[in-house]
């Protein structure tokens, strides 16, 4: 069920209508809403709870999707634990009230200062992603007295057949460690006095519309985890990344969470490991949306062009990987229909966010850029010094500002001219 629907016309989240939201907050603006977002989690929770391996699973919230503390407060309040990938996303989550026990954290660049910070903070285990990260670790841990908690994340190198920018799994990428160099790795790091064996992890891409790969992965994982135990090193959690995509379009299907999630807790009876996930679009990118006003249209011969008050800077996904966002306006109205290019005021060519889209709108029409929950606002820039979109969050019948809209002030407030 889409928490996003039209009611006597009008587009509304829940029971606001975007068209208040616009005359309150202002476009560009995103709106999220709260019952999306729980019954995303929930539909994970649901079919972890309903397995026997499901049980004492953590749902890691991938917080690079969509960072807003309002979400992880929201998420961290439903039992969620955090997938962070660098030390801000750290204090982040932190601010917004999550257990630094239930926190992963993945990436390949951190810095001693990052993982000191993790320690401190008593983070669940560090998803490690090369030999000399593991070096570091262990001489940062050692000065800090502790023992740091670890998985690798290995390459299963499997083709998740998604877009090659965010496949993640394959023997080319930058992350993780490949999979014929694990073994000697984690005997490494047994061998090391201040690192903890905890777990193995993967994560092979994102916008999964077919579960098959993940099975494959698993598959790959499991026999990996048979050795290291021939060698005498047990793993505690299995982390299946994310990576688990959403409907982008009217009449595409996206799988249910049971279909994605079942196969693979089944694969996992008897062995006696605790299941990790780490979601970040599946949980967010439904819940959300992109308000915006068309301000002028510009039809041509050869192309039509709807110039909107968002841009490439708010919403960067079409101009990055070509990814579609459906289009819709608040208000229906009757009359010429025309194939728009849906286009931002950014001077860039690449500043669209839809393309021939079939509309019929006029100058002033708001328009709600729909599956924008996830890898939004996140990636959002001041390119052009735009000032950053505000975001709201829709509950029920109320409305909350969860981010106000950028000043421009704020956006040179760090910058010096040279001295006379
Ligand atoms: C980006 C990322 C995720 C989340 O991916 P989604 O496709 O948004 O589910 C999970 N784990 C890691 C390590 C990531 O880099």
């Amino acid at each position: 069920m889409s928490h996003f629907s039209i009611k006597n016309g009008v587009m509304h989240a829940e029971s606001v209508s975007l068209q208040r939201i616009a005359e309150q907050f202002g476009t560009p603006a995103y709106v999220y809403s709260r019952a999306a977002l729980t019954a995303a989690l929930a539909e994970f929770q649901d079919v972890l709870n309903a397995h026997p391996v499901g049980a004492g699973a953590l749902v890691c919230y991938a917080v690079k999707a969509n960072s807003n503390l309002a979400v992880l407060n929201l998420f961290a309040r439903l039992g969620a634990g955090f997938d962070i990938v660098s030390g801000g996303e750290l204090e982040r989550v932190l601010a917004a009230g999550a257990d630094p026990r239930k926190v992963v954290f993945s990436g390949v660049g951190k810095t001693a200062a990052e993982m000191q910070r993790a320690l401190e903070a008593g983070i669940f285990c560090f998803n490690i992603e090369s030999a000399a990260e593991l070096e570091r670790l262990n001489a940062v841990a050692g000065a800090a007295g502790k023992k740091a908690p670890i998985s690798f994340r290995v390459n299963p190198n499997v083709d998740p057949k998604t877009h090659p920018y965010i496949s993640t799994g394959l023997k080319e990428a930058k992350f993780g460690i490949a999979y014929d160099d694990a073994l000697v790795l984690y005997q490494r790091a047994a061998a090391l006095p201040n690192i903890a064996v905890a777990g193995i992890d993967c994560h092979i891409g994102s916008q999964l519309l077919d579960p098959a790969p993940f099975v494959e992965a698993l598959d790959r994982i499991l026999a990996l985890v048979d050795q290291l135990a021939a060698s005498g090193i047990r793993i505690h959690h299995i982390d299946l990344g994310g990576g688990l995509g959403i409907k982008y379009q009217e009449g595409q299907v996206q799988p249910t969470v049971a279909s994605y999630l079942n196969p693979l807790l089944d694969k996992l009876a008897g062995r006696g490991v605790q299941v990790v996930l780490e979601p970040g679009r599946r949980l967010v990118g439904n819940a959300g949306l992109l308000l915006t006003k068309v301000e002028f249209l510009k039809p041509g011969e050869g192309k039509s062009f709807a110039i909107i008050d968002a841009a490439m800077n708010d919403l960067m996904r079409p101009a990055l990987y070509e990814a579609w966002h459906d289009i819709l306006p608040v208000v229906r109205r009757s009359g010429e229909v025309r194939a728009y290019d849906v286009v931002g005021p950014v001077c860039e060519t690449g500043d669209f966010l839809g393309q021939a889209r079939p509309l019929c709108i006029e100058a002033g029409d708001l328009l709600a850029v729909m599956s924008a929950g996830a890898y939004g606002m996140a990636m959002a820039s001041n390119y052009n010094t735009r000032p950053r979109a505000a975001e709201v969050m829709v509950d029920g019948d109320q409305v909350f500002e969860i981010r106000r809209r950028e000043t421009v002030a704020e956006l040179y407030a760090g910058e010096q001219v040279l001295p006379a």
